[in-house]
């Protein structure tokens, strides 16, 4: 089954905000927040979690599953509203959150997010601000989250070098943030912008897990058979994206400006709601024509 809405997936796990800028929230006995998305949507997060948990306050965990803005965006905001809450991430993270370079690129996405999409989320803007880090995450880690609830944490780098994912054993389901690629129109777009063979590394390793649900960033959830499915697709789907990065490369003797404008012109659908603006459409795009280019 392929679900697209917010509210819940399964027992004890719900789709928060908006399902094509989810943060997903286990309601263990220590509830889990995993991404907050872009910083206006902490508001609608926030009032979510209240509905399903009945306090903000009872949220414990929120993990990250990159630094790119529109993954951690409201964790400033979240973290300064509900006390007690801890953040997790992976090292690499942890310092991109509170370098000031990396900070002001955050908070510029973030504020152009707004301006692209306010008729969907509202123009509240809430400036992004360096935020600490609690968690430092590494692989195999598993988190203890009461009554028998845990999460296992996966690195799985590719999409950016410090890409996580998450498992839940007791209900198989995995959190895969981009690392994973998206789900759109019915087809897979590919997400390795920091290392094709990574990225290709990490989606078999998450292949080999027992996954009933699969939550992916921006849109979808995939349970059932479509999460096996997906995986095994996304990895088929990733293989000939490369191929296309690279006979474009040869037509255009190199020149990937030209690469990223015919591709560009030929998958971005500005139709498709809230997919990605056009601006980290393309930063995501030269990303990837660079990891193609340069054999990384
Ligand atoms: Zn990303």
């Amino acid at each position: 089954m392929i679900l697209e809405q917010t509210g819940k997936i399964c027992d004890r796990l719900y789709v928060t905000g908006h399902h094509l800028m989810p943060a997903f929230l286990l309601a263990s006995p220590a509830p889990v927040l995993f991404d907050a998305g872009v910083a206006a949507m902490g508001p609608h997060y926030l009032r979510d979690i209240e509905t399903h948990l009945g306090t903000t306050d009872a949220l414990r965990y929120l993990l990250l599953t990159h630094s790119h803005y529109d993954h951690c965006g409201a964790a400033p905001f979240l973290k300064e509203k509900i006390s007690g809450l801890r953040i997790g991430t992976n090292a690499h993270a942890a310092k991109v959150l509170q370098k000031p370079g990396a900070v002001k690129l955050i908070r510029a996405l973030n504020d152009n997010f707004v301006d692209v999409f306010k008729n969907v989320i509202g123009a509240e803007n809430i400036p992004f601000e360096p935020v600490a880090v609690d968690l430092i995450l590494k692989d195999g880690d598993e988190l203890d989250c009461g009554g028998g609830w845990t999460v296992r944490v996966i690195e799985t780098p590719g999409h950016t070098n410090d890409s996580l994912s998450y498992y839940i054993p007791r209900i198989k389901a995995l959190i895969a943030g981009e690392a994973v690629g998206v789900f759109h129109n019915g087809g897979i777009q590919p997400e390795f912008s920091s290392s094709y063979g990574d990225y290709m590394a990490s989606i078999e390793k998450m292949a080999a897990l027992d996954v009933d649900i699969l939550a992916l960033a921006h849109g979808h959830i995939l349970t059932g058979d479509d999460a096996g499915g997906y995986l095994a697709d996304s990895i088929k789907t990733t293989v000939l994206f490369r191929g296309r990065i690279e006979d474009y490369l040869d037509r255009f003797s190199g020149d990937r400006e030209k690469v990223v404008e015919a591709i560009f012109g030929e998958d971005y659908d500005e139709t498709v709601l809230m997919q990605q603006d056009k601006k980290s459409f393309l930063l995501n795009l030269r990303a990837q024509v660079l990891v193609v280019a340069e054999g990384k």
